[in-house]
Parts: C-alpha cells; structure tokens; sequence
C-alpha cells in the first residue's frame, strides 16, 4: 500500500512517520525548498506535546513560568505556568528527519495541484508529475488545496494572525496577553524568546493591520522578522474524509478557537487518523475525544466573543483566586473538559458568562 502525504509541516510529519512505521510506503511532498520556512506561528505550546513526542533540546527556545493577562482598562492577573517556545523551522525539521528515519521518502518544491481517480496532481516548477495512491492525506494548513480538491474546503472561516520578532527589553520567562478593543474577537499577545526578543503580535478576524499597528505602538523596538497567516476557526464536525483521501491538522480545522493553537491538535488528528488506519476504523468516529475538547474551545470562544471589555474586567477579577489559579496552571489549555467543570467549582461566578451562550 502507498500513501502521499501533502504538506511537511508537524502533522504531516507526524501521519507520514506513523504510517511508514506500519509499513506503508509514504512519500511527503512539500512546496517549498525547505522545511519550516516560512513560518507563520508564535511556537507556543503547553506541556501536552510531550504526551504526543519526546522532548528535544534541539526545538526549544525558551520555557514560560507565567502569563500575565491584561484586561482592557490594564489590570494585570499573573498566573504561574510552565509552557515551552518552540523554533518552528527547528520543530519541522526535527519531525520531517523523524518521518525520514522510518521511512519517508521527502520531496521537496512539490506542490499538489489536485487528485482525480487516485492519481495525483504536483508541480515541481515547470514540471507536472502525476502518482498513483491508494491513500492520499492532505497536511497542508489553512487554505488545503488537498481539501480544496476534494470538495471538503467550502465555508471555512479564518482569523488572521499578525506577528513580529522584535528587539526590546523583556521578562524573559512571562508570556502577556492583552483582550478587549485592542483585539476584538481573539486577543493580542507578547511571547519572549528571551530576555531581547519577543513575538509580538495580534489575531482578528478583520482589520489585522490596524490592531498590529496599536501593538506595535505600544511595544516599538527594531522588527527582525515579520509574520502573517490565517488561523482556522473549528466550526464543529466537518468532513474530514472523502473516499481515500483524508485530512489531518490545519486542512482538517482541528485548532482551537481561544488560542489558535492548532500544532498539538494537529499532532493528535494524524495519530488518530493512524489508528484507524491501521485497525481499519471511521477516522471521524474515533475523532470524537478531540472534537469534544474543540467544541469546548468553540464554546468558550462564542461567549469571548459576545463579552463586552465590563464583561473581560469581571473574568479578570474572578480568576484572580488562588484556587482558579491553580486549576488554569495545572491542566493543559488542550483539554477543557479535564477543567472546566473544576473552574466553575472554584469560581460559581463564572456560570454568569455561560448566560452569553444564548
Ligand atoms: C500568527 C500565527 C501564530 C500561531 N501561533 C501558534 C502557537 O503559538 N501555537 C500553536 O500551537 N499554534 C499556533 N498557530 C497555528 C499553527 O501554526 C498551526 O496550527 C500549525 O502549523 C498546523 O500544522 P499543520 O502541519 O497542520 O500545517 P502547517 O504547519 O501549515 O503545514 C502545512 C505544510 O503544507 C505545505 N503546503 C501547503 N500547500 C501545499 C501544496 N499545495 N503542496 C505541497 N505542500 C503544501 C506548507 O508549505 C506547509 O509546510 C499560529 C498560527 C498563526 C498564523
């Protein structure tokens, strides 16, 4: 049996390991000339990867030991936390060798044009080369054209994230947060890669530009790199699957709603799909842990989204108890259900904002 896996960043490294591990003959094809470039990602991620892939020196940058979280008017909430930032072009690097160690055959400056009868459209500059599958797996991000050409893209929507590298003078272990008019809908963020550098930046679902500008005001400094891509909202269980050809990651919409974090969920939809796979079981069945954990996220973000900035100074205020704190620092942002229940426990207020749901 063959597969083609398109897209070579974390979750098509990870489906095309997997499966090349279970004796698949894999290929990966990537578009551009190298892996991990041109990244669009913060990098940030809770302790939850590790559940997924060992832990490499090689990838991290810079652990977190706390968020501060500013509220509209500039009240500031601390929570402790220990997350990890990660170098992406590293990160995709580290995977794709990973894949290749099992296995994978990588080809790059391929780009997947379309599929029709199991047989498989790419370019490689001016060159069309077709290949035969007996499964296909679009891995490749936001605007899948692996979706696209299988009819399974329409009615996505998107936030769009604008970030920068910047020079400046930082906390280097403090990551900040910042919601309300300077970000309605999402939020805005500071993640240091050290004492001199942050990735500063801002996610909208329109007028990005605008808000990173404020930003940008407010945090000044020399930019050494600039970063924008588009995020993809989760809207609930959409197909994932046509026939042979699968999805996993970005091009299947497994991010979350509150954060945008999609590379962790990414990771766990290739794993899924490579357990169903290989014990011939419904991909979208055995979906469902991940997807109850998304609608969480949907959830959470829908009653965000309504909230006026009285509405964020009342949250603020309200996770500010020691015991909310010690919940949000505990449990990973990836699963909600192991939390949320505990928050509401901890704070009875809370269940005010779950009135915003109607
Ligand atoms: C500004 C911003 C900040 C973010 N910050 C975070 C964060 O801090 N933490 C987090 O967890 N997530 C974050 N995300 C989301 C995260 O980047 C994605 O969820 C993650 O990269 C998804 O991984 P993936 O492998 O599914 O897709 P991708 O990483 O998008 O990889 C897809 C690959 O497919 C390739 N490709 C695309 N089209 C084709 C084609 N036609 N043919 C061949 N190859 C193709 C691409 O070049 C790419 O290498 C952020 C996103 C943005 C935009």
């Amino acid at each position: 049996m063959n597969a083609l896996v398109v897209g070579a960043g974390p979750s098509g490294a990870q489906i095309a390991r997997l499966l090349a591990k279970q004796g698949y003959d894999v290929e990966l094809f990537e578009e551009h000339v190298q892996v991990g470039r041109p990244i669009a990602c913060t990098g940030i991620v809770t302790r939850a990867l590790f559940e997924f892939l060992p832990k490499d020196e090689s990838y991290i940058v810079n652990e977190l030991r706390a968020v501060r979280i500013f509220s509209p008017s500039g009240k500031t909430l601390e929570i402790p936390m220990h997350e990890y930032v990660i170098c992406r072009e590293k990160f995709d690097t580290w995977m794709v060798r990973r894949a290749q160690d099992a296995g994978v055959k990588l080809h790059l400056r391929h780009k997947f044009v379309e599929a029709k009868d199991n047989k498989a459209k790419f370019k490689n500059g001016e060159r069309s080369i077709e290949k035969e599958f007996d499964i296909l797996i679009g891995a490749d991000g936001p605007f899948s054209a692996v979706a696209r050409s299988a009819g399974l893209l329409e009615g996505r929507q998107y936030y769009i994230g604008s970030q920068a590298t910047v020079k400046g003078e930082f906390e280097p272990n403090v990551f900040l947060t910042f919601f309300g008019k300077c970000a309605p809908g999402f939020f805005a963020w500071a993640v240091p890669e050290g004492k001199n550098l942050s990735r500063v930046g801002v996610a909208s679902k329109k007028h990005v530009h605008v808000f990173f500008d404020m930003l940008r005001e407010q945090f000044g400094g020399e930019i050494i790199e600039r970063q924008a891509g588009p995020i993809p909202i989760y809207d609930g269980a959409r197909s994932v699957q046509k026939g042979n050809i699968y999805l996993v990651g970005d091009a299947a919409g497994v991010v979350k709603n509150t954060t945008g974090g999609g590379i962790i969920t990414g990771i766990w939809s290739a794993n899924i799909l490579a357990m169903a796979l290989e014990k011939g079981k419904n991909y979208s069945k055995l979906l469902r842990p991940l997807r109850k954990e998304l609608w969480l996220h949907k959830k959470i973000r829908e009653t965000l989204d309504k909230f006026s900035d009285d509405d964020y100074e009342r949250l603020v205020r309200y996770m500010s108890s020691e015991r909310v704190k010690r919940i949000l620092a505990y449990y990973p942002r990836e699963y909600p259900s192991r939390f949320l229940w505990r928050l509401f426990i901890a704070e009875p207020r809370f269940v005010t904002f779950a009135r915003r749901l109607w």
